[in-house]
């Protein structure tokens, strides 16, 4: 991103399902401005292991709880009106200035504050000295779904006409912010002062569209490799007659004399229950079908045309093995969903390794 613009680490959602601890303890070190969480419940689970992470909050944090927020430093999105009266009330009883990120709304039509009441925000922010508009942001709606730029092109005019006003009206604003990371990867014009960074830290593109926007500008591309992988093992191999069925509901039917690996994974775990009978896990370096539908705790796969199948063989859910490769993009596509879904629903019950 070059040395001039800061990183806001996105670690919501239990660091996008991969450990917030793991994922802390290697970003720690590292130059970065902000650990980003969606709600204050996540700040507090990170700030109780590392209290002294600089944190930026994106979502809402309810009024009762902002002169906590206050006292622990934490940033703030601010958009509601209401809250400035409010955190400037705590800031004078906590002695701390309150520090807000004023969220714009320039077309996404979730959190933010509309040009209409913007000139009301500004007049209400100076009448609040001990509320510090440390940053100016706003978030694309279309970057990632599409190979057409244009609405993120007019979400960018709306975000310069209104930081204008706010600093026209002598607030100074130390920090702009508008890119996640496709608009981080696509556009250099979005980076401003710093870059929300959330999928593509993991390694993962936000999307096919990014990802085939990002070669027909750059060329070939390397610059991501996924850091996470999902194992588990085969807990059972049974040899089941033609004719039989697999899992609740009857849903499949072997055709032939089938080898079945029992694997204890499931819904609860984040493997998608929509992946019943669509899925495959690795095994022995082969492809094995998901058979029958995704149970809470377990799940069947063939294994029958896999020789040599034991007891406690590993078994990839996403990752490599041997030649064969399970992408959170593929399992999203067999699921209907995103990768983003797929990695941040694995459970955060399940043991996060580091291995390298
Ligand atoms: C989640 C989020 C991000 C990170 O988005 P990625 O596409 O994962 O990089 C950035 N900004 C905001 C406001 C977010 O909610």
């Amino acid at each position: 991103m070059g040395a001039d613009v800061g990183i806001a680490a996105v670690v919501k959602a239990f660091a996008y399902g991969h450990g917030y601890s793991q994922v802390t303890d290697i970003l720690k070190d590292q130059e970065i401005k902000f650990f980003a969480v969606h709600s204050i419940d996540e700040a507090e689970t990170l700030t109780r292991k590392y209290p002294d992470l600089p944190i930026l909050i994106l979502g809402y944090v309810p009024k009762n709880m902002l002169e906590y927020a206050i006292s622990k430093h934490w940033r703030l999105s601010l958009y509601n009106i209401e809250t400035i009266g409010v955190l400037s009330k705590f800031a004078a009883k906590t002695g701390n200035d309150a520090y807000v990120h004023l969220k714009l709304e320039t077309g996404t039509n979730r959190q933010g504050i509309s040009r209409k009441l913007l000139p009301e925000f500004i007049e209400e922010l100076k009448r609040h000295p001990k509320v510090i508009s440390e940053g100016v942001a706003m978030h694309f709606a279309n970057i990632e779904d599409t190979t057409d730029h244009s609405f993120a092109q007019h979400q960018l005019k709306q975000y310069r006409i209104m930081l204008e006003q706010i600093e026209s009206a002598g607030i100074a604003i130390e920090i702009r912010h508008t890119a996640s990371s496709a608009a981080s990867l696509l556009f250099d014009k979005t980076h401003f002062d710093m870059v929300r960074l959330g999928v593509s830290m993991y390694g993962l593109w936000p999307s096919k569209e990014t990802y085939l926007s990002y070669v027909m500008a750059h060329g070939k591309d390397s610059l991501l490799k996924p850091v996470l992988s999902w194992k588990s093992i085969v807990a059972q191999i049974k040899d089941v007659p033609a004719g039989e069925y697999i899992g609740y509901g009857c849903t499949y039917r072997t055709t032939a004399d089938s080898r079945i690996a029992v694997i204890p994974a499931g819904y609860y775990d984040g493997y998608d229950r929509k992946l019943s009978n669509i899925g495959y896990v690795l095994i022995r370096g082969k492809r094995a079908p998901v058979r029958g539908r995704i149970c809470m705790d377990i799940f069947m796969a063939d294994v029958t045309h896999i020789p040599d199948v034991h007891l406690e063989d590993e078994v990839v859910l996403i990752g490599k093995q041997g030649n064969e490769q399970l992408t959170a993009e593929q399992l999203a596509e067999w699921a209907d969903t995103i990768n983003y879904e797929i990695v941040s629903r694995i459970n955060p019950l399940l043991p996060r390794i580091i291995v390298e």
